[in-house]
């Protein structure tokens, strides 16, 4: 049996697990748009909307609770704040913008301010624009990075 310090660890690594899955799972898209060889046609589209991020919430959720015991209420708001980041982050990205009231409407949205350079799918997987993708990605983690270094000063002594 797992003592209480290790256990504590890998429900953490569980949850991390958990948030890093549902968190990508809106391109989860990506596979039949490789399996059928047209990425424009299945990639980031309907998946990338309020209503599929509601609808995995309210299915991740059950499998949430299943696995954490946590209420189901806080299960699916962790499940759509982990689908919506993602929408979110892709709205902020350079590109064709997502299906975000989909399926009322197909329009795409993107914000007029972008954060992130994306990556370009048809450029293939060794072309060094992907390098300005990774710099930008680099650049905002650093800053993610300073502003947690310099918010949480001193929290782990006490
Ligand atoms: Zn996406």
């Amino acid at each position: 049996m797992l003592g209480k310090h290790a256990g504590k660890r890998l429900i953490q690594w569980l949850l991390f697990g958990t948030a890093v899955f549902f968190s990508l799972l809106p391109d989860a898209d990506a596979v039949p748009g490789i399996w059928f060889g047209d990425f424009a046609a299945y990639h980031n589209n309907l998946s990338h909307s309020i209503a599929a991020s509601l609808f995995a919430a309210i299915v991740g959720a059950w499998l949430v609770r299943a696995v954490f015991g946590a209420p189901y209420v806080r299960c699916l708001v962790f499940v759509l704040l982990c689908c919506v980041t993602h929408i979110l982050m892709d709205y902020l990205t350079v590109g064709r913008g997502v299906m975000l009231f989909w399926p009322v409407t197909s329009t795409r949205f993107q914000a007029p301010i972008k954060l992130f350079f994306g990556l370009d799918w048809s450029q293939g997987w060794r072309a060094t624009v992907h390098f300005y993708t990774g710099a930008n990605e680099m650049a905002l983690i650093g800053i993610g990075w300073l502003v947690y270094r310099s918010t949480s000063k001193g929290r782990s002594a006490s």
